[in-house]
């Protein structure tokens, strides 16, 4: 038989963990071959932040990311930085500007990103080889040989670069964990995270009015509270505030709503009552929310009354339906829309210096394969960055 070609490092998974690995590898002199099963490069980044890429968050920090084990993401986090991904945007000449809490986009097409990847592995003299799945993957004398429908590869180092279980239709897979499991590092629960969520068929009824409707609002799960955009939709509730808690809510669990934090509705509507009793509640209550929501609460809490006719204790109804707003979701849009995978593998089975396997000379694991998951915002693309960054200094 004949021997397979051999490289240093191959890695599974073009996106931007991957990417980034095999050009730091590469400048290192290794010898890489990154795979991937799609027909494309970085298809994520091409469509992430409606197609401008929130490439990074400018204060990244651990506190941002979800895991089993949160103090695994600080030392990738701190020896590859937002400010470092920022100087190498800022060297290629892609513009970016900050949107809004330290969420940096480019100000053009989020391609520039993937073909700054792209040339950047190619200068690296890293090679890449699309539309290829891979078929087996075994553990040789001397490190791996990975079979694929085009051939068989022999490494040293072996990558595993190939995301979470997101948006499926865009060749997403639950291929790294399968690596994993059969390399015996232990996984951490998988679920959907920053996704719309779900209501029941009544409560969708009672809300059917405000789909389209979005407030800056604050939502809250236990002590975790988020203060951004909540968007009504025809199938629940979406918008950043909701993606955000999504990835901290539990099926059974409720979230509290207020549509209008920070503002004293009851002292608000008192007021109004005392400056002109015969408008109406709903009049009042649109000073303060888009005019179906003010509606709908206040059809629900008053009916068709005058402001005078509210007692005080009315009126404190209409403010706990505006900030007290509690309610549990039936569920989520699934890994159909979800952003990112919550879990994978076990970081304790990692080290955290390097992203090896502990057990496993030669194994690496990066980006949303692992079990760190950050917040919406750009933190996301920054673990890809930071893991694959430190993953490619030592594979
Ligand atoms: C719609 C959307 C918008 C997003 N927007 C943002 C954003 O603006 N900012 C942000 O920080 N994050 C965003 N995210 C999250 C971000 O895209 C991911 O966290 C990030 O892409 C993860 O990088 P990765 O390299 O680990 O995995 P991926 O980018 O998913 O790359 C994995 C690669 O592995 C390949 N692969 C998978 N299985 C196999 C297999 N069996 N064989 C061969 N190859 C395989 C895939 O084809 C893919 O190319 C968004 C996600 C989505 C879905």
């Amino acid at each position: 038989m004949s021997r397979p070609a051999s490289v240093d490092v191959v890695v599974i998974g073009a996106g931007a963990a991957g990417l980034m690995c095999a050009i730091e590898a590469g400048r290192r002199g290794r010898r890489v071959v990154v795979l991937d099963h799609a027909r494309a490069p970085g298809e994520k980044i091409r469509i992430s932040g409606g197609g401008r890429c929130n490439f990074t968050n400018r204060d990244a920090a651990p506190r941002h990311y979800l895991s089993a084990n949160p103090g695994f993401a600080i030392s990738a986090l701190k020896r590859y930085t937002a400010q470092d991904f920022i100087a190498r945007m800022d060297r290629r000449g892609i513009a970016w500007h900050e949107k809004t809490l330290g969420q940096l986009f480019c100000d053009g097409s989020a391609r520039q990103v993937v073909e700054m990847l792209t040339d950047e592995l190619r200068e690296a003299g890293g090679e890449l080889r699309l539309s290829t799945a891979i078929t087996g993957i075994e553990r040789s004398a001397d490190g791996f040989t990975v079979a694929t429908a085009n051939g068989t590869l022999a490494c040293a180092s072996l990558v595993i670069a190939s995301g979470g279980k997101s948006i499926p239709k865009m060749g997403a897979t639950g291929f790294g964990y399968e690596v994993a499991e059969r390399f015996g590092l232990a996984l951490q629960p998988t679920r959907p995270g920053l996704v719309p969520l779900t209501l029941d068929p009544a409560q969708l009824e009672r809300l059917a009015p405000l789909a389209g409707v979005a407030v800056e609002g604050r939502v809250s799960h236990g002590k975790t509270r988020f203060e951004e955009g909540l968007l009504f939709t025809h199938r629940g509730l979406s918008g950043p505030a909701i993606l955000q808690i999504s990835s901290y809510w539990r099926e059974g669990d409720e979230i509290a709503l207020a549509l209008a934090p920070g503002a004293d509705v009851f002292a608000q509507l008192r007021e109004a009552r005392a400056a002109n009793g015969r408008q109406s509640p709903v009049t009042a209550l649109a000073n303060l929310l888009p005019k179906r929501l003010a509606q709908l609460i206040t059809d629900r809490e008053a009916g068709a009354v005058n402001l005078a006719d509210l007692s005080d204790k009315a009126l404190r109804r209409i403010d706990e339906a505006v900030n007290g707003w509690r309610l549990k979701p039936t569920g989520s849009e699934g890994y159909r829309t979800a952003e990112v995978t919550l879990g994978g593998v076990d970081t304790a089975g990692l080290d955290s210096r390097t992203l090896a396997a502990r057990e496993v000379p030669g194994l690496y694991f990066v980006g949303e394969v692992v079990d760190v998951t950050g917040w919406l915002g750009g933190y996301n693309f920054q673990w890809a960055w930071s893991s694959g960054w430190v993953a490619g200094q030592f594979a």
